[in-house]
């Protein structure tokens, strides 16, 4: 196995990955906050880092992915406006759970909900509160950003211009307007509200992750994820909060995913209107396509998003399925097996899903020129680490289709061209096309 490389956001560079215990990686990524069904692009992270758990495992980790459910947050109160927070938010984690059960990649091994995590963020708070770090202020306790002298680092932005993007709120309380809300106190228009030693009143958001990472994870685990567009504020205060509590680093790699793009280049969001819910997405193309229309483009990048980029994936998932089926059980041609060394060290440097996929395509190529039976053992280790090895469970055609072309078969050896091509007709009704190769016929199911 490659020495393991991964981009590190912290530092900038591509570095070697050495987990924290021998054997054993801990990742937490932020989850989504349920307010809405999740759409396409919150389907990225889940995908990257499911894929990632899959390829550490083969790689011999054990492994352990944390994914969070947000579940208070000021945008689920607003959402919820006129009726209930907690409501809206069980229905919509249900509906999380349900839309990305659909990927069939397993879910996290632990998937905790803010609202279940709130003592752990109560006593962070109180830490941060007994060091000076934190103050009390008409209820609301904030941060205090300019004491942490490692602010900023990990976004690698100066601290006089940043902006914590809490408008107005909290304005006229706050120390200084770079400080951000640990904890909000309760207001009359929220329905939900929980008691600490300071006042009754609600988490923020920041605050929720780092509690939350730690409880599951300790601190300075392996590889804190998440999308790009969370680097700045959200991942930059989760680090802080955590460096002055515990006077150590919250992760040691930080991975952040590309956002999505529309075709033309246009930002796409949920308030553009341009992005569709993954459920319609997986409805339309399933998730074989969705899988590997991710897996197509390297996980930092940007990727395009669109009917024509998923399309193309639909494609290349039916190119795997008609290579599987000619495929037979058992080993594969040594000479095929720098392709399956390749497409393996192409993971191992930062996970490039783009360069790995292109060695697995020219391992088809080479197996599709070679003559007699091929082994699928190469092909199944490859498309299993992609959460694909299903494509291996290509139904055969029916035994009357079977029976049709064989009838066929005979027919063309007999230079019976008429009964063949009526054959050939009746075949095609049945969903299946015939083709004739040096070896006999090949059915496949007609797209
Ligand atoms: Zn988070």
């Amino acid at each position: 196995m490659a020495e393991l490389r991964l981009y590190d956001t912290r530092t900038r560079s591509v570095r070697e990955f050495e987990p924290r215990d021998p054997g054993r990686v801990g990742i937490y990524v932020c989850g989504p906050t349920v307010y809405a069904r999740i759409h396409i692009g919150n389907a990225r992270p889940f995908v990257v880092f499911s894929l990632l758990k899959r390829f550490l495992e083969h790689a011999g980790y054990t492994v352990c992915l944390v994914v969070n459910v947000t579940d208070v947050n000021d945008k689920i109160y607003a959402a919820a406006r006129g009726g209930s927070s907690i409501e809206l938010a069980d229905t919509m984690t249900a509906a999380y759970v349900a839309d990305t059960d659909r990927l069939e990649l397993g879910r996290p091994d632990h998937e905790p909900l803010a609202s279940a995590s709130i003592a752990a963020m109560v006593e962070e708070i109180a830490v941060l509160l007994n060091g000076g770090h934190a103050y009390v202020a008409g209820g609301d306790v904030y941060f205090r950003v300019r004491r942490d002298a490692g602010y900023g680092a990990l976004s690698g932005r100066d601290v006089d211009s940043m902006d914590q993007g809490e408008g107005v709120e909290g304005v006229d309380l706050k120390e200084d307007p770079l400080d951000f809300a640990l904890w909000k106190a309760h207001k009359a228009d929220e329905d939900s509200a929980w008691d600490a030693p300071w006042g009754r009143g609600r988490p923020g958001w920041h605050i929720e992750c780092s509690a939350m990472a730690e409880s599951l994870l300790g601190v300075g685990f392996d590889i804190h994820g998440g999308g790009l567009d969370l680097l700045f504020p959200h991942h930059e205060n989760e680090a802080a909060q955590t460096r002055s509590a515990r006077g150590a680093e919250l992760a040691a790699h930080w991975m952040h995913n590309g956002m999505l793009a529309a075709t033309d280049g246009e930002k796409m969001s949920k308030s553009l209107g341009n992005i569709a819910p993954l459920y319609e997405v997986l409805d339309r193309h399933g998730r074989d396509a969705v899988i590997l229309y991710f897996a197509s483009a390297h996980y930092r990048q940007p990727i395009a998003y669109g009917d024509e980029p998923i399309a193309a994936a639909a494609a290349g998932v039916q190119r795997i399925r008609d290579a599987a089926r000619r495929l037979v059980a058992g080993d594969s041609p040594l000479e095929l097996r720098p392709l399956h060394v390749r497409f393996f060290e192409a993971l191992a440097d930062d996970f490039n899903t783009p360069s790995a996929l292109a060695a697995m395509w020219d391992w088809i190529r080479g197996a599709n020129r070679r003559a007699g039976p091929v082994g699928d053992r190469d092909l199944r280790e490859m498309l299993g680490v992609l959460g694909l090895e299903n494509l291996f469970d290509v139904p055969g055609p029916p035994a009357a289709l079977l029976a049709l072309a064989e009838a066929r078969a005979i027919a063309r050896a007999e230079d019976d061209y008429a009964r063949a091509d009526e054959l050939r007709a009746q075949i095609e009704a049945g969903g299946w096309s015939v083709r004739d190769t040096p070896t006999g016929f090949e059915l496949t199911p007609l797209a």
